[in-house]
């Protein structure tokens, strides 16, 4: 069976604790953007307001987003040291190294994230 070899994995390892820590400091970052936003109506006029609130969801779906990846990023973490990494969370195949280099917190390999994808 293919494996990855421990050169690999600590190489991947490296970014997933890279961007572990980006996605921390911009989750912190983007939680006081977040409180600065204030859509009190006698401040503001309707179309800034309107403009608030839209960078405010946009700021909401882009956390949502971190936040997300960063629920993968620590459960690749945690496969690492359980020594179950890089393996397809529904097929069970090895991911290519170089999806993983790409997004190393991806669980799928490319066919079932196409499949996953395609379904929605
Ligand atoms: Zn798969």
């Amino acid at each position: 069976m293919e494996v990855l070899d421990k050169q690999q994995i600590q190489s991947l390892q490296e970014k997933l604790l890279r961007l572990q820590t980006e996605l921390k400091e911009h989750l912190d970052i983007s939680k006081q953007a977040a409180g600065v936003v204030t859509l009190d109506q006698t401040a503001v006029g309707r179309v800034s307001r309107m403009d608030a609130m839209q960078q405010q969801s946009m700021a909401k779906s882009t956390r949502e987003k971190a936040s997300n990846k960063l629920k993968k990023v620590r459960a690749a973490l945690q496969a690492i040291a359980d020594k179950d990494y890089g393996y397809c969370r529904k097929c069970d195949e090895l991911i290519a190294f170089k999806r993983l280099q790409a997004q190393p917190e991806a669980q799928l390999c490319i066919h079932c994230q196409d499949t996953v994808d395609r379904q929605q």
